[in-house]
């Protein structure tokens, strides 16, 4: 029996804290920027391992013809304290020191950042773009994450009893652990089942592709392998080495990151043996970073919910008028639309029928405003958003592209908007964050039944669902279900959600209130802290 909480060391290769330090690109890092925050709030025994990225994340930048380009600018941060404490990794069998950085910001619970931009490094440049590089480089920046981070918690002496590897860019973590213990005198087999015992691991990617995988001459080329035979890397993540399989191996459990993505993951590596068992556990957010507090206050009758509502409708759209010089219409519905832009997202959807929407946005009945960064390689990402910045050409006074989504953007619009839009292809978004942040400030859901939504969705009174549930295995080509996904946006967004907005304003004030009161505490951090103890950090009684 322990009577005292495991203390867990949480690793990420990226954290969303705030727009000032740009150590994260999307999703996976302000849901790690989150959870360091509950953990502070709660008093949790937990660290995290992360990167301090000289250069971060893409900033966007749109040329002349409406396409984005990427630019990358060296940062400095006044939030960070020398630890003191440096630590090696040989990569690519050269010495590679890593300092580990404090974070003393934004209330977050004891969070390292590793750095190789040293004067003494041959290879300063490692921890400098986060998924910037690729291939070899990338293992170098997943060895300092993995390798140095279990280093640097041995160096400060933080005893870890759980090792949380927060997406597969951790695993070479593991490997350290292996290798520690054969170093003690266990054989491969024994280091294996022992290692197991320590580890949990969260995925979040149910589109195969996105699964990081290298070649095994890859890995043993920058030394990853970190002391393990060709055999013994094949036996953890196949050939070649799949990051995510090697997790899944390397854990005692894993986990999805919502109910339906727990099915979906599950089936998409059912194939593979030796794994831990995949649960569930669903995305939250941090409250007090995201909220507006007035509108928790204003659901429970306090204040004069609609009021509120406007006041944070009129900070984005004098945010917009500053930024792009067109000044929206705060009685006019608004919709916001901010993510990836990858094309399973389909940030394009709303546009493609012209002779419907046409008419809404020369008349003003919808605004929208979106905004979103493609991954640097993503061509066809990049096009979305040209397409998006055509729109606003097209549609001057009620189209809006924001340039550089980043935290602030995301603050504003799931505030500022009246309706939050999500059309992925169902079941490709395994959560999806920013609808809970909306759902929560009053900004009514109108979404695919995908990642989150499912689990809180009520058609008509919290929120609209489109689609119907149906998924990409449902029909024979993505362009069926493109296009019967459309026919049901339309659908709503014609017969419910405008002539709701405009005709019966009491409905969706009580949606609103609905939204918030039906979220507020599940998908609230706490819970999810809550459910990583019980169910994934604690181990069950048996043992
Ligand atoms: C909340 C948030 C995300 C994640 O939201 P999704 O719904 O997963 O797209 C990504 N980026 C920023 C800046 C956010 O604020």
């Amino acid at each position: 029996m322990i009577n005292r909480l495991p203390k867990v060391a949480y690793f990420c290769m990226e954290y969303g804290l705030d727009a000032s330090i740009k150590t994260y690109a999307g999703g996976l890092g302000i849901l790690a920027g989150d959870y360091m925050k509950g953990a502070k709030d709660y008093e949790l025994p937990m660290v995290g391992i992360g990167i301090k990225w000289k250069q971060g994340y893409t900033d966007q930048r749109i040329d002349s013809n409406g396409r984005p380009f990427d630019t990358f600018l060296n940062n400095d941060y006044d939030c960070l304290e020398d630890t003191g404490i440096k630590v090696n990794v040989t990569i690519r069998e050269r010495n590679v020191s890593c300092k580990v950085w404090k974070v003393t910001k934004f209330g977050v619970c004891p969070l390292y950042l590793l750095d190789t931009d040293l004067a003494e490094n041959q290879d300063p440049w490692i921890t400098g773009q986060l998924y910037g590089w690729f291939g070899e480089e990338r293992i170098a920046q997943e060895m300092v994450l993995g390798i140095g981070g279990v280093r640097a918690l041995r160096a400060l002496g933080y005893e870890a009893d759980v090792f949380h590897f927060n997406e597969g860019h951790a695993v070479f973590a593991g490997l350290e652990l292996l290798r520690e213990k054969m170093h003690k005198g266990m054989n491969f087999k024994e280091a294996y089942n022992a290692t197991r015992e320590e580890i949990v691991f969260t995925t979040h990617t149910p589109i195969i592709s996105g699964n990081e995988s290298h070649s095994l001459q890859s890995i043993l080329y920058m030394g990853a392998n970190n002391g393990l035979t060709l055999e013994q890397l094949i036996e953890i993540g196949g050939s070649p080495f799949n990051m995510t399989i090697a997790a899944l191996r390397l854990s005692r459990i894993s986990n999805g990151v919502a109910q339906l993505h727990k099915n979906t993951s599950n089936q998409m590596w059912a194939h593979i043996d030796n794994k831990s068992e995949i649960i569930g556990i669903t995305n939250a957010i941090h409250i007090p970073t995201w909220v507006d507090q007035s509108m928790l206050d204003a659901a429970e009758g306090k204040d004069d919910i609609w009021e509120r509502h406007i006041k944070n409708k009129e900070a984005l759209i004098d945010f917009i008028y500053i930024r792009n010089g067109i000044k929206l219409d705060v009685n006019k519905l608004l919709i916001g639309f901010s993510r990836r832009a990858a094309s399973y997202k389909r940030s394009n959807l709303i546009f493609t029928d012209n002779s419907i929407i046409e008419s809404l946005l020369k008349k003003r009945t919808i605004q929208i405003v979106l905004s979103g960064k493609a991954h640097p390689f993503d061509n066809s990402g990049k096009e979305l958003i040209q397409n998006i910045v055509k729109m606003t050409k097209k549609y001057p006074n009620s189209v809006i592209f924001l340039e550089n989504y980043d935290i602030n953007i995301g603050k504003l619009l799931t505030r500022g908007s009246d309706i939050w839009l999500n059309n992925p292809r169902r079941p490709l978004e395994a959560s999806g964050t920013s609808g809970m942040k909306a759902a929560m400030n009053g900004v009514l859901n109108c979404s695919i039944l995908d990642g989150w939504w499912p689990e809180v969705c009520m058609h008509g009174i919290n929120g609209w669902q489109f689609g119907g549930g149906k998924s990409v295995d449902d029909f024979n080509t993505e362009a069926e279900l493109d296009a019967h996904d459309l026919k049901s946006l339309y659908t709503v967004l014609l017969n419910e959600v405008i002539p709701t907005y405009y005709e019966n304003r009491d409905k969706w004030i009580n949606m609103m209130r609905n939204s918030i009161n039906s979220c507020k505490h599940y998908f609230s951090i706490k819970r999810m802290l809550e459910e990583y103890y019980k169910l994934m950090y604690i181990k069950n009684k048996t043992d």
